[in-house]
């Protein structure tokens, strides 16, 4: 009696915690009920009086659910009949609220979301004045001798949408060393300082192996390197501290779970990252399942292939794929293209490497049986990504599949096909449609630009979608994608009609990409992803009915209770569901 007294004792202490809801300052995971392991559960708990999704193949409705100790749902159906059949449940009444599955993003960077969360964020400045004022804000928390390192500018948001130069730095920062990466990741830009830290000459006229220098008429670097470049200046940065990472890694878990996430692909990591998850599992402190890739097929990839895959006992962290890069990023121009791009004649993009070592990749991590997600944006480099998987599908026709082209951006009428011929899912991110909608015709010019971020086409052609949102590249907020997929608008609802809105997806379609399909991309489509008996209890819920407000009105819709495996992780400080232990109290 006790210790189910002091359970609901925490879960009406956390609903009532007065926090605002902002990433920087949710409540830290101990301050949750969930969140604690070892803590005892009571034996069940019915919520009802909700307007539940379960996203189930029949796409049903339920208005109650059941589940247990073992964080397992029981049973999901009629309220009446349940409150009946289960009269010593915990019952915990909605008032009518939107319940739905637990909302997983299928590509995304959790590890890059902590690392930026302890650099300067550059997303959104309207000018490169503001830049260094936000360089300036973030300047004062750092030790003599510190980098200033920051992320999110795209020059795309200026009044003069060129590329910056190290003298726009120079003035405010002559001694430290700033590098600030582009916001998709591709191309970085450093003053002076930092350009000097390279132990390379970046003067002259040669050019690095998938890579780009840009300099003035003295052949000087002028600041802004691309991809391959990149490392030239990178390799100089110190290495964070370890309290620093924990901390930011701290902060993004949190971010996570009070946006609805208790799931996400995590696109690319070593083992130190690994470690750095599994001391947190171990700490209690990890309130989201993460499902990650490693980061290429050097020696991440030949350490998992001398164990095997990784799967925590924890059920929340796994590791069993492989991330591989084929081209860049539209915005800097350096995604692979057929042709020309429109806006700039003789520069096609870059492949990162031949086609054949990219399918020698491929094979090396299908040798160990894992999965295999090929970054790939240009249509050029899509082709050249679904050549050489299906070659290697052919070697390889044990391997359990379900590879995967990430971001699919720009494809050719007749790869479209391919992806539904080959059974290859194409992870797309609804938001990188309307991030670059406002600059990606004139770098495709209007006939490209019709198989651009073509998620009904291949939805149509039978290829199955996983949907993910890239983060930290954009936004955290999944609603800000299901938004994107069923709009194609931004948040201020330009353009009227949505950007090519014939690619435009149902609300059942973009969520099921978010909950039921992402599941399946991470082969956990038996235990999560829709609300069935027998799954995990990973669910959220929501102040607005998701599949009933104004297509206008979802990026607004908020989380109230995100639970995972049964335990509340998040809650909405001014939520307060009415909670009876029936027969105790
Ligand atoms: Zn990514």
């Amino acid at each position: 009696m006790f210790k189910k007294t002091l359970i609901l004792f925490s879960l009406l202490s956390c609903v009532s915690c007065d926090v605002e809801r902002t990433p920087q300052s949710v409540a830290p995971p101990q301050e949750t009920s969930g969140l604690r392991t070892g803590q005892v559960k009571l034996e069940k708990t019915l919520i009802h009086n909700a307007t539940i999704y379960t996203m189930d193949i029949g796409f049903s409705t339920a208005d109650a659910i059941l589940f247990d100790s073992s964080g397992r749902i029981h049973n999901v159906g009629d309220e009446q009949a349940m409150l009946e059949a289960f009269p010593d449940a915990m019952r915990i009444d909605l008032r009518g609220k939107t319940l739905i599955p637990g909302l997983i993003d299928s590509h995304a960077h959790l590890y890059g979301l902590a690392i930026s969360l302890s650099q300067a964020q550059l997303r959104d400045t309207g000018s490169k004045e503001e830049v260094i004022q936000r360089l300036r804000e973030q300047e004062k928390h750092l030790a003599d001798g510190d980098w200033l390192l920051g992320r999110g500018w795209d020059q795309n948001d200026w009044p003069v949408r060129e590329f910056p130069s190290r003298s726009d730095l120079d003035s405010a920062f002559p001694e430290r060393p700033v590098w600030l990466r582009r916001i998709d990741g591709h191309a970085g830009w450093a003053n002076s300082a930092a350009l000097a830290m390279s132990d390379q000459d970046l003067s002259g006229v040669w050019q690095p192996q998938g890579g780009f220098i840009y300099r003035d008429a003295d052949g000087q670097a002028s600041g802004v390197l691309v991809d391959g470049a990149m490392e030239m200046v990178e390799k100089a940065v110190p290495e964070i501290s370890k309290e620093l990472l924990q901390a930011s890694l701290g902060l993004a878990l949190q971010q996570l779970v009070s946006l609805g996430l208790t799931g996400v692909h995590d696109m690319g990591i070593d083992r130190s990252a690994l470690d750095l998850y599994r001391q947190r599992i171990e700490a209690g402190q990890f309130p989201t399942r993460v499902y990650t890739f490693t980061d290429g097929a050097g020696e991440t990839l030949d350490w998992l292939c001398r164990n095997g895959a990784y799967e925590d006992a924890s059920g929340r962290l796994y590791m069993r794929a492989t991330k591989l890069f084929i081209d860049g990023a539209m915005g800097s121009r350096g995604a692979a293209l057929l042709a020309d791009y429109s806006d700039d004649a003789g520069n096609s993009g870059l492949l990162f490497m031949p086609p054949e070592d990219l399918e020698a990749k491929i094979e090396k991590a299908m040798t160990c049986g894992f999965q295999v997600g090929v970054h790939a944006i240009g249509d050029r480099g899509n082709r050249v990504a679904l050549d050489a998987l299906e070659a290697s599908m052919q070697k390889f026709p044990d391997n359990p599949g379900r590879h995967r082209v990430e971001h699919a951006q720009t494809l050719t009428a007749e790869d479209i096909r391919r992806f539904a011929e080959l059974d290859i899912i194409a992870a797309m991110q609804p938001t990188h449609a309307t991030s670059d909608m406002y600059w990606v015709e004139d770098r495709l010019g209007s006939e490209r630009v019709l198989y651009a971020y073509a998620w009904r086409s291949l939805l149509d052609s039978g290829a199955r979608l996983a949907l993910g949102s890239d983060f930290p590249v954009e936004q955290v907020n999944p609603m800000l994608g299901i938004h994107a997929a069923v709009t194609r608008q931004d948040t201020k609802g330009w353009p009227e009609g949505g950007w090519y809105p014939q690619e435009n997806l149902s609300r059942e379609e973009a969520v099921r990409g978010f909950t039921r399909d992402a599941a399946y991309a991470g082969f956990m489509e038996k235990s999560v992803g829709s609300l069935e008996s027998g799954k995990r209890a990973d669910f959220i819920v929501l102040d607005q009915d998701i599949f009933e407000i104004e297509a206008s009105d979802i990026a607004s819709v908020k989380v109230l209770q995100t639970w995972l495996d049964g335990e509340l992780v998040y809650s909405y400080p001014r939520f307060r569901p009415v909670i009876k232990l029936v027969g105790w109290l």
